[in-house]
């Protein structure tokens, strides 16, 4: 496959903002077709390594994608590099379709003629990130009348159409109802079977489905790492979970 040489390794990641040290010497290996949660309370550090990841937070510390350095790259290279990111608010725009904002992702939504394209005429990656996101039938809606679950699909097919190949999702099933949540996990499972996936994630609930390895993080460290039974009878995690 394409994608065989993409892994993530983070190495001594450090953020400071204004003397605190938010991420504190974090390593990390993520190999492809990997998927990976990083879990840990509220302030633990999540968000910001992923900040740090993207480029969009100054960090100290290695971070390899595919064998490519990323720390102190601007955030459009790290994009080029194949790094996309969701954000926990998803980020479409409402006035189009789905197709549309797909289009767009893809960098083919280059002017009037393209986007009254018929769906028959779709790119193939275009008709292959709807099926895998499970909207083709909402393809021509405005993708202002999707419910908060759909967007947030949406949005990972906007990663996917960019030719992501490292996924970074914030949170994506927060405010999710449980069926949305179930088809959410089905499409993480499709995704990290190709892709190099991270999902920042607090909902402990949600993981157990998932054969898959958590990094569970605590004050800017990693606490503990291993299957979700592992770290689930891990006494450090069960103290920072309960002894909140
Ligand atoms: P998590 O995602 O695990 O909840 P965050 O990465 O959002 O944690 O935050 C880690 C710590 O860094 C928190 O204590 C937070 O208050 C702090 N922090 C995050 N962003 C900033 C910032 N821009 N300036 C100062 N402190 C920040």
């Amino acid at each position: 496959s394409r994608f065989r040489h993409d892994y993530l390794e983070v190495r001594g990641l450090r953020v400071v903002f204004d003397g605190f040290v938010a991420v504190d010497g974090v390593d990390l290996t993520v190999t492809q077709g990997d998927l990976r949660f990083l879990i840990g309370p509220n302030g633990a550090g999540k968000t910001t390594i992923v900040d740090a990841i993207t480029g969009l937070t100054r960090c100290t510390g290695s971070v390899q994608f595919g064998g490519t350095e990323l720390v102190g790259r601007p955030s459009h290279t790290i994009v080029r590099a194949g790094v996309g990111r969701t954000f926990q608010t998803a980020s479409v725009f409402d006035e189009l379709t789905v197709v549309q904002n797909l289009d767009i992702a893809a960098g083919s939504g280059r002017g009037p003629l393209t986007m009254l394209r018929r769906r028959s005429g779709l790119p193939d990656e275009v008709a292959a990130a709807l099926e895998t996101i499970g909207l083709t039938a909402l393809a021509d809606a405005p993708a202002g009348v999707l419910a908060h679950g759909q967007k947030q699909w949406l949005e990972i097919g906007m990663l996917l159409v960019q030719d992501a190949r490292l996924l970074l999702l914030d949170e994506p099933v927060a405010g999710m109802s449980q069926a949305e949540r179930e088809q959410t996990g089905q499409l993480l499972q499709r995704i990290g079977e190709q892709r190099t996936v991270v999902v920042v994630e607090h909902d402990m609930e949600f993981l157990r489905s998932f054969a898959t390895s958590v990094t569970v993080l605590h004050q800017g460290r990693v606490l503990s790492e291993g299957t979700v039974a592992e770290v689930q009878a891990d006494p450090k995690v069960v103290e920072v979970y309960l002894g909140r």
